[in-house]
């Protein structure tokens, strides 16, 4: 007889976890340990994080300072409501990272979330409010681009295009308007040199969608280098600075989403400097992941200064926060970690191009952690399942393929980039594997992103573990 569902009863198994799990149907290790580039679990195995978890970690995991940056803090002061009380941490990391942001945020101000998807969602509703400030009710619509990932919360969900994270969720989305990510492997309009002249045409998309919005536009939110979803693509030159023109013509904010690509992961404070030489730039950056490289929940939102006076001078409150902006705890995880990036030179560490490090402190070092990442992951190319290598920086990926010289992508079902990352756990080493490059669903690639301060023996180590285990899960697809 059929069993029926009754709710009432648990089915659960005895054994199982009270812990709602990323996956039910995956067996994961205990962490319990973390010191530099290594994890360890309670069986005392060993990994190398060759992604950062998640391109989170930037200065290494262990680091005491950080700790002890904490506990101090909490110790004094653990918590307090934003509408009671400011607090000296939360003055002094904003005016930090301001500073961090360089010129163009002169004069802005800094809003602390728990994380990217918080970070965007203010953005996406300060940019609102900027609009309603100087008298442009009627602009509301936010507008991105296919293939981006902004966030797992419903506003943020919205504006990505991420089909497979968005899918079930779809009848609950706010529409939006998305225009092409630039993807030189795969080009949307099939170039054959790289993309090298796509960027102006690229950008032109943006600009026949806002002509079709009637001037209900508010902002436009991009990821300066794609991030998880297309998979470490940089854009073509002068894509953005056409962006930053277009956006400006039609009076929308530009919103530069950095919650992957900020704090020194690509060599630059943040991402979108590689292609402004000050004479751009957004109007917002989120940021999150290596604002605190981990060590807390923390995100942020900076804002320049036309924004913030809009607001300043207007109503003079955000209609919008959350019980744990700015908490000083996480703060001073974010203080501490942006003294220990500036005292190692990290975002120095982190460049992929430029070989050696000129400064005198890092004499002794031969070649950028970036640069020694970009060389040893192209070594890869010749196996015939990778297809293609890029990325800058600390932040890269490599894309699959069952035909390389057709870039065909692999058949989804087989899991190839799962099925890689398995391999390279049980190697020891720890990468970030993603589906649905091409055309949402189809497309393998995966994220290698480690931390500043891997060594160049560390990173030969990880790229000959991912060889192994690239040309294992081949043999066997
Ligand atoms: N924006 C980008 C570009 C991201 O890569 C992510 C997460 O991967 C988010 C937003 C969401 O951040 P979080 O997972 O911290 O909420």
């Amino acid at each position: 007889m059929k069993a029926v569902y009754n709710p009432c009863v648990s089915t659960a198994q005895p054994s199982r976890s009270a812990l709602f799990p990323r996956s039910f149907t995956k067996a994961y290790p205990q962490a319990v340990r973390g010191e530099g580039v290594w994890l360890y679990d309670a069986a005392g195995k060993k990994y190398l994080d060759f992604c950062g978890s998640a391109v989170v970690n930037f200065i290494g995991h262990g680091v005491k300072e950080v700790a002890g940056a904490m506990a101090s803090q909490a110790a004094n002061l653990e918590y307090v409501h934003g509408s009671q009380f400011v607090t000296d941490v939360a003055e002094q990391f904003a005016r930090e990272v301001l500073d961090f942001a360089g010129e163009n945020f002169r004069g802005g101000a800094v809003f602390f979330t728990s994380g990217g998807s918080e970070a965007v969602e203010t953005a996406l509703k300060l940019a609102r409010q900027y609009q309603v400030e100087i008298g442009q009710t009627k602009r509301h619509r936010i507008l991105s681009r296919h293939q981006s990932y902004h966030g797992a919360t419903l506003g943020a969900m919205a504006v990505s295009g991420n089909l497979l994270r968005r899918e079930i969720y779809l009848p609950m989305l706010r529409d939006s308007t998305k225009v092409n990510s630039p993807y030189p492997y795969r080009c949307p309009y099939h170039c054959t040199d790289q993309c090298d002249k796509c960027g102006h045409k690229l950008a032109q998309e943006l600009d026949e969608a806002l002509n079709s919005c009637h001037g209900e536009a508010a902002a436009f939110i991009f990821e300066p280098v794609s991030g998880a979803t297309l998979g470490a693509v940089a854009p073509p030159n002068g894509y953005l600075r056409d962006l930053a023109g277009i956006a400006k013509r039609h009076g929308i904010l530009l919103i530069s989403d950095e919650v992957m690509t900020g704090f020194g992961r690509t060599g630059r404070n943040f991402c979108y400097e590689h292609w402004s030489k000050g004479d751009w730039a957004p109007d917002i950056i989120c940021a999150a992941k290596g604002i605190a490289s981990g060590y807390a929940p923390l995100g942020a939102v900076i804002a320049n200064a036309k924004v913030v006076d809009a607001i300043a001078n207007g109503t003079g409150s955000l209609v919008h926060g959350f019980t744990y902006s700015a908490h000083p705890t996480a703060l001073a995880a974010g203080r501490a970690v942006l003294r220990i990036i500036r005292e190692k030179d990290l975002v120095l560490a982190a460049t992929s191009d430029r070989r050696g490090y000129s400064d005198e402190r890092l004499k002794d070092s031969k070649e950028t952690a970036g640069h020694k990442m970009r060389t040893g992951l192209r070594t890869l190319s010749d196996l015939p399942h990778v297809g293609d290598v890029r990325g800058i920086g600390l932040l890269w990926a490599v894309e699959f393929v069952s035909d390389k010289y057709a870039r065909t992508p692999l058949a989804p079902e087989k899991k190839f980039s799962a099925a890689v990352a398995n391999a390279c756990m049980k190697r020891g080493v720890i990468v970030y594997p993603m589906q649905g490059s091409v055309d949402g669903i189809s497309g393998d690639h995966m994220l290698v992103s480690p931390p500043a301060v891997i060594t160049t023996g560390e990173i030969d180590w990880g790229v000959s573990q991912l060889r192994e285990a690239i040309e294992e899960v081949s043999r066997s697809s």
